[in-house]
């Protein structure tokens, strides 16, 4: 049933969310790199943030296939 909570779902999830706020962490760094010229900085964050972006990307990939193999969620992400 859709509202049975299973724990490896809820895991993956919380790896979603770890890499979403560290990728909001990071652009709003990025921002103030942006703002001040600071271009050293600029591209360090940048390069971090591309390693975000993918551990964002697997981690969904992750919590989709898990859904769809366990048939926990519906195959939907991100509902409460
Ligand atoms: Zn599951």
């Amino acid at each position: 049933m859709g509202t049975a909570r299973c724990e490896e779902y809820e895991r993956l999830q919380v790896e979603v969310l770890a890499a979403l706020t560290r990728i909001a962490e990071l652009t709003g760094a990025q921002l103030d790199a942006f703002r001040r010229n600071d271009e050293a900085r600029f591209m360090r964050i940048d390069k971090q943030l591309e390693n975000e972006m993918g551990r964002k990307e697997r981690a969904i990939g992750a919590a989709r296939q898990h859904a769809e193999e366990h048939g926990c969620q519906g195959g939907k992400l991100g509902s409460e």
